[in-house]
């Protein structure tokens, strides 16, 4: 007879020892190493109940095997020059026209000043990334790596989603190989693989009209690689979606790592659904469930295993606690502090303004876990063992501030300055 005091091992292991046989199969190949293919991963997204938390368990196991206990983050500010946009993309709240009262378009100056105070404020990055601005200048893409080099040289820039790339080598009427060389040449250091949404063409023709083909991005993306420009990868789940096109957009991006080596992590990015167009009609679901976010972070981990083993949580997408609970699904990485972020916000999402290095830390420690602070391309700069890191001074700009407070008291409504 078991009891609490006289054979409590015994009695935790039995706990998971009559999972489903295939699911135990599964999980004992990926603890063994072996990769796992499509079919089995979509097993893994169908578990519920101890399946589930064995798969929690395998995806936590296969983290520390591979990456430790750390849990790193990057200080960065988000720099969103523009949020004027006539692409449609259905599921983006963000883009405005360029008469509607919210509708920005950052000067060069503006952007320079924002990347100016992020680096004084102990910033190693800022990420660029805006609309298709319709009059945008051909030239405008490398003003805006000039401005913020000629101001700020040590600055990481990580900017340009491939969808942005793709719009700038045709509106410079170069190829996108020689885009890239150009921008490279001007202070690109890296660029986020977003846009990727779910790299199938039927989901891609609802969420996006296909303006960017799934077979764009990946030329692009491997264009960028073999130029040694490194980028992320995301997937944006829980909208039209289902888990069929999970695994396939997995298996793609691990297949892509094979090729060219140039991911340095995935960003799971869970559809935020209240103001985007495609959920007011009626026609997406309201983002991904809690157990969903857990099955999508830990099956990455154990399908991306070996190719890419940096997960990343999204606390901009999920909040904080979410995220923070998520670190012990698989994923090792808390992400960007940000310092402004606007796209989420623009959906809708009450999150995205910033979490300081100090408050990261504090969540990484309470998982028992060791906080650390990584360069863009995952240098490790500092790590928190026992020390703290030095509070970040507050932004100059007073209407951050006042998002700051908003913030606190609930979701802040949407103005023009919040753009940023
Ligand atoms: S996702 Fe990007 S390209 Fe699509 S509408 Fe929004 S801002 Fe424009």
């Amino acid at each position: 007879m078991c009891s609490p005091t006289s054979c409590s091992t015994t009695c935790v292991e039995k706990l998971l020892s009559d999972i489903d046989p295939a699911v135990n199969r599964i999980l004992d190949k990926a603890l063994a190493d072996v990769e796992i293919t499509p079919e089995e991963g979509l097993t893994l997204f169908q578990t519920h109940g101890r399946e589930l938390q064995a798969l929690i368990l395998t995806a936590d196991a296969i983290r520390r095997a591979k990456v430790g206990e750390q849990v790193t983050f990057v200080v960065v500010r988000n720099i969103n020059f523009t949020n004027i946009c006539y692409t449609g993309c259905r599921f983006c709240a963000f883009a405005k026209h360029r008469d509607d009262p919210q509708a920005e378009f950052l000067s060069l100056e503006e952007i320079a000043a924002r990347a100016e105070e992020a680096w004084k404020r102990g910033a190693t990055e800022v990420c660029i990334q805006g609309g298709l601005h319709p009059d945008i200048d051909a030239s405008h893409y490398r003003d805006i790596l000039v401005a913020i080099k000629s101001r700020v040289p040590g600055i990481h820039i990580h900017a340009f989603s491939p969808f942005e790339i793709k719009y700038g080598s045709q509106r410079s009427r170069l190829s996108v190989e020689g885009f890239l060389r150009m921008l490279r040449e001007h202070g690109l250091g890296s660029i986020p693989g977003t846009a990727a949404e779910i790299l199938d063409v039927e989901i891609r023709r609802k969420l996006t009209r296909n303006k960017l083909s799934a077979e764009e991005w990946v030329n692009i993306i491997k264009t960028a690689h073999r130029l040694e420009i490194r980028s992320t990868c995301t997937i944006m789940y829980g909208h039209i979606d289902a888990p069929e096109h999970w695994v396939a957009h997995l298996a793609l991006l691990r297949d892509i790592q094979k090729e060219t080596g140039g991911f340095t992590e995935l960003v799971p990015l869970g559809f935020v659904h209240w103001d985007a167009p495609i959920y007011l009609a009626g026609e997406a679901r309201p983002g991904p469930t809690g157990t969903e976010d857990l099955r999508m972070h830990a099956v990455a981990r154990i399908m991306l295993n070996n190719w890419i083993n940096n997960i990343q949580v999204s606390w901009v997408k999920l909040g904080p606690k979410v995220a923070q609970f998520i670190l012990t699904a698989g994923a090792n990485d808390f992400g960007g502090t940000l310092m402004n972020e606007s796209i989420s916000r623009a959906a809708g999402s009450p999150y995205g303004q910033e979490v300081t290095p100090l408050e990261m830390c504090r969540m990484i420690r309470e998982l028992g876990r060791i906080p650390a602070r990584r360069s863009t391309l995952y240098k490790i700069l500092e790590v928190y063992d026992d020390h703290d890191p030095r509070d970040l001074p507050p932004l100059v700009s007073q209407r951050v501030k006042e998002a700051h407070s908003d913030l606190r008291q609930g979701p802040l409504p949407l103005r023009g300055t919040d753009f940023v």
